[in-house]
């Protein structure tokens, strides 16, 4: 399903005019049925557009310009189905700034053993040609996704699809907005950082309001539109009818319909707010940043921007994925050693689309903040796959730290009243921590159940910042080295930016 129809990756084929116009026409016409033959595939939630064979620099160069200022092109797919000499690659490679994925593929899958002659060997170069392209993408220093398999390997066409996926995400990020209602938690550490340099490497922007700016939004709704929302309420939860018609339950709406109509007024896809911070408003926002999340806002609770924009980014790779994605905190341990787990929660926001079944409405004091109780969600996730991703600024450069899980059933926590998700991280707590730890990963995370850890390492290669995987294969000793090997890496590479 194309999910998102109206952006689009370009199939790009390279070739040269040393073969002749009968061969390049043949080249042209294979092409076109690849790329066909991926917009077809089912996973690929994008436009594939088929573009002519390149085989002068101009030519390449041009495609790439026109693919810089296309709004609705989020990267390229290259293919040499011929040898392409890569020196006329240079000058286009060197302009593009839009993500770019060398699929090492040929269009016949087999060696036809009986018929192969030289015109066949002339026409089927891709072994050779990928070579001499890749030869160039290293030269240059550009971090391209590169996949390896016929066309119609749907374990590679698998690996496109992730790709395209993260390059929507990119795309998304370029155009991000984030409101901040108030500043950072105070003395808090990690969920504070540089807002140019997240600008300069991952794209986004984010904009801090006084939460008084929400206030006066929150005050304008009226009664119609705060009915229609309690309405809706009582329809998708389980809710008494006592709670439903109660004050706290009415101001939870009007705090939903400002806070919606303020994002949406400023072009916002992502929010922060602070419970230290929430002068003229009369509950923290729970409710209303869970449906907020649930329709694909990110967010990030303390100020936490960076985490917002990553659950916006997060949700964008996902859509129309199955399993949900929201912010998340690791709350508390289970260290039986028959089953180490880890409980995440937050006070109040956790997104429903991780929800098991339908969650219920409640209003219960909040220990912290000392305003009135507030509205929220309570539920229990699904089980199944996840992951935990965080964003860190280590101070010469962003982090991002992604931890694979096996998300597990909870027991009933009858008295706990806020929405809840239980997890063995891989391979295992003890080394997952300890790894997460000696990586200076956050408490705050975007957790998925509908993406893995390759959507992420894509998206992480696109804006050119650090990654770090926990999962089965993780080693504390090999880790350790890869973090001090990265220091230095990072170091040398990032030069003055
Ligand atoms: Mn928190």
């Amino acid at each position: 399903m194309k999910v998102y129809k109206e952006k689009e990756v370009w199939f790009v084929t390279g070739s040269q005019h040393l073969y002749g116009a009968e061969t390049l026409k043949k080249v042209a016409a294979d092409s076109e049925v690849i790329a066909r033959s991926l917009n077809e595939a089912g996973n690929i939630p994008v436009t594939v557009v088929f573009k002519p064979v390149l085989t002068t620099p101009d030519a390449i160069y041009k495609l790439c310009t026109e693919a810089n200022v296309e709004r609705s092109c989020v990267g390229l797919i290259t293919w040499m189905h011929t040898f392409s000499p890569a020196k006329m690659w240079i000058r286009g490679l060197k302009s593009l700034e839009k993500p770019f994925l060398h699929f090492h593929t040929q269009f016949n899958q087999d060696i036809p053993w009986d018929t192969i002659d030289m015109d066949f060997m002339n026409l089927n170069q891709s072994a050779h040609g990928g070579r001499e392209f890749g030869y160039i993408c290293s030269r240059l220093r550009i971090d391209r996704k590169v996949v390896v398999g016929h066309w119609h390997d749907t374990d590679a066409v698998g690996k496109i699809a992730i790709w395209t996926r993260a390059a929507v995400a990119f795309d998304e990020s370029r155009n991000l907005k984030i409101a901040r209602f108030g500043d950072n938690m105070r003395d808090v550490a990690v969920t504070e950082g540089d807002k140019v340099s997240a600008q300069i490497k991952m794209n986004y922007s984010v904009y801090g309001y006084g939460v008084g700016d929400l206030v006066k939004e929150v005050n304008n709704t009226g009664d119609a539109e705060i009915n229609k929302l309690i309405i809706a309420y009582g329809e998708q939860y389980s809710i008494s009818k006592s709670d439903l018609g109660s004050d706290s339950i009415r101001e939870a709406a009007r705090i939903e319909a400002g806070m919606r109509s303020f994002l949406d007024k400023g072009g916002f896809k992502a929010f922060t707010t602070t419970f230290e911070d929430l002068h003229g408003l009369k509950q923290l926002p729970g409710l209303a940043v869970q449906r907020l999340m649930e329709d694909g806002y990110g967010f990030g609770a303390e100020g936490d921007w960076k985490t917002s924009a990553l659950v916006r980014i997060m949700k964008v790779m996902a859509k129309g994925l199955p399993g949900g994605t929201s912010f998340m905190e690791d709350y508390t341990y289970h260290l039986d050693p028959k089953g180490m787990k880890v409980l995440g929660a937050h006070m109040l926001e956790v997104c429903p689309s991780v929800a098991a079944a339908r969650p219920t409405l409640e209003i219960h004091p909040l220990s912290i903040g000392s305003k009135a109780d507030p509205a929220r969600l309570v539920f229990k996730s699904a089980s199944g796959k996840g992951v935990n991703v965080s964003v860190m600024d280590m101070g010469n450069r962003f982090r991002m730290v992604v931890n694979t899980l096996e998300v597990v059933d909870c027991p009933e926590m009858k008295k706990l009243p806020v929405a809840r998700v239980l997890w063995k991280p891989l391979p295992d707590l003890k080394t997952a921590a300890h790894a997460w730890i000696l990586a200076g990963g956050a408490h705050h995370t975007g957790f998925s159940m509908a993406i893995g850890k390759d959507y992420i390492a894509d998206y992480a290669a696109m804006a050119g910042i650090e990654m770090l995987v926990i999962d089965e294969n993780t080693c504390i000793e090999k880790f350790r080295e890869q973090i001090r090997w990265n220091e230095l890496y990072y170091h040398l590479a990032n030069g003055i930016i």
